[in-house]
């Protein structure tokens, strides 16, 4: 052996890349972690390290835990909170930004895709307001399990790389384990990121942010002659189609502020977020939302929404002319509900097993949807793909006339969703009795949601009692969804009469 080998460093843990730290100053505060004084790492996510690159062996450890909880800054990392705004239940609040989180830094994994690593519980920052800055262990395995049900199911997501108690009490409306999420997402850029710089007046850091947003997401807008105008396209796409694929499970997100919206297209930030068993469009599960602004059939007017705050941050790049600018934003916003449309059908064809297009098809969808009033969304499309016809005769036999292929309606439809009395159950379990055994099958179960195994019907089966009136109205779930910083939990008087209102110059 040479001398020198003798003295070669272990490589360091993750190969930091961070683009966000260095080229957008001024868009962040840097900040270190809480020290949790006795962190465990309680979930560990091994694929997902092997797809970032990581050596998994290494960080399912004690070095794992310490950096996981926020104790153990890695090497190469940048910690920082990100700045955001965000319209939270219509109303809009101008500075919210990580008041709970830290971005590590940015990694390119195995694909050659840049992913943030992000703690969601490690204490406050800059950010932070009345808030403790801290996560309890439920929502964070919940964070987790959903995240990963969600990429399981082909949507896109930000995902759970691990989950760490701190050894700390939190309190909320009682004493709970503090815990930390590591998030990893295509990056945290989020509606809320534009409003926050568009609101101070400072049209330069909006196009700064543009303008890393298209290298880091959109690469092709930069070679079109709007890129700006490109960018709010491609945004606009991305948003309807994963829309149109979180209508398909019937997942409700309950909480769609615009600083819960990713640039990226990906889901993000888990919170009061269920799936609907029994279907009906007006399906709410969060008991924050009681006017049913974010209910199941009200997600895609609420993303065009959404998208329109986030045009009306970028209409300086438009054109000079302000009426001009407006005008081409509210085109493309409204471009937004065709896109929907089109990938909301092209997503029921599959789940009804239709290898073709044909007129009348958008119909025979929504005809489907109507008569299953009541009845559970999961099992009806699952039991049509074995080949039960529904009550509906004359559907029945327009659709069998359509020749439709249950072999592939099998693959689009599953058979397993995280159902919210499974998932409470199993945080119930690891939370209250560190029973972490529910945890681990659901999430197996999960894993592969579309193939049906025997021994596993309960999670094929809506809760007992049906889930009507089913809220999260206990505060280990509901933390942090403005609950103790007065964000989201007070609700304007009327969400909606926001909508319309004279301020925003794009009404949709
Ligand atoms: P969320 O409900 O997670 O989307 O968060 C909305 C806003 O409230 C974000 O700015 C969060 O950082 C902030 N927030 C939520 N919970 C806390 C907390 N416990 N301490 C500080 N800030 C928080
Ligand atoms: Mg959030």
């Amino acid at each position: 052996m040479l001398p020198s080998d003798e003295f070669t460093p272990n490589p360091p843990l993750f190969q930091f890349d961070n683009t966000y730290a260095r080229d957008l100053e001024g868009f962040y505060a840097f900040c270190t972690a809480a020290k949790a004084p006795a962190p465990q790492l309680v979930k560990f996510n091994r694929s997902l390290a092997a797809e970032l690159g990581l050596d998994a062996n290494a960080l399912d450890s004690a070095a794992g835990s310490a950096i996981f909880s926020g104790a153990l800054a890695p090497e190469g990392s940048a910690t920082l909170a990100q700045a955001y705004a965000g319209h939270q239940f219509g109303g809009f609040s101008p500075q919210l930004g990580d008041g709970r989180a830290l971005l590590i830094g940015e990694v390119i994994d195995r694909n050659g895709q840049r992913r943030d690593l992000h703690l969601k519980g490690s204490g406050r920052t800059p950010f932070s307001r009345g808030g403790d800055g801290k996560a309890t262990l439920g929502p964070v395995l919940r964070e987790y399990l959903m995240g990963e049900a969600m990429f399981a199911l082909g949507i896109p997501t930000t995902r759970a790389l691990a989950a760490t108690t701190t050894g700390e009490t939190v309190f909320r409306e009682r004493p709970l384990p503090g815990a930390v999420l590591t998030r990893v997402a295509a990056s945290h850029i989020r509606v809320g990121t534009f409003q926050f710089f568009a609101a101070r007046g400072e049209p330069e850091k909006v196009r700064k942010l543009a303008d890393y947003s298209i290298a880091r997401h959109y690469p092709e807008c930069a070679s079109s002659a709007t890129p700006y105008l490109a960018l709010l396209e491609a945004v606009c796409e991305r948003q309807a189609k994963l829309i149109a694929k979180w209508m398909h499970v019937g997942f409700i997100h309950g909480v769609m502020n615009t600083d819960n919206m990713a640039i990226s297209g990906e889901t993000i930030d888990y919170g009061p977020c269920a799936f609907m068993d029994a279907y009906d469009p007006k399906t709410v599960f969060s008991s924050i939302d009681s006017q049913g602004r974010y209910a199941y059939g009200n997600q895609p007017v609420i993303a065009r929404w959404n998208l329109a705050r986030f045009a009306e941050t970028l209409l300086p790049l438009f054109d000079n002319d302000e009426s001009s600018a407006i005008a081409l934003a509210t085109q493309t916003v409204n471009g937004f509900t065709d896109r929907f449309s089109t990938h909301w059908l092209h997503g029921m064809r599959a789940k009804l097993g239709l290898l073709d297009e044909q007129p009348g098809d958008q119909e025979l969808a929504a005809e489907f949807l109507s008569s299953l009033a009541g009845q559970d969304f999961t099992q009806a499309f699952r039991a049509l793909s074995q080949g039960d016809p529904p009550a509906n005769t004359e559907w029945a036999a327009r659709w069998r006339a359509r020749r439709p292929s249950l072999e592939s309606m099998r693959q689009v439809n599953p058979v397993y969703i995280p159902r919210n009395h499974n998932v409470e159950a199993a945080l119930a379990a690891a939370v209250q009795q560190q029973d972490y055994r529910p945890f681990d099958v659901l999430l197996e179960v999960l894993a592969k949601p579309f193939v049906e195994r025997p021994g596993l019907e309960d999670y094929t089966k809506p809760a007992p009692g049906g889930n009507a009136g089913y809220f999260f109205t206990n505060s280990a779930t509901l933390s942090g969804c403005g609950g103790n910083t007065g964000g989201s939990g007070s609700l304007p008087p009327s969400a909606f009469a926001n909508a319309r209102s004279k301020r925003f110059a794009i009404s949709t």
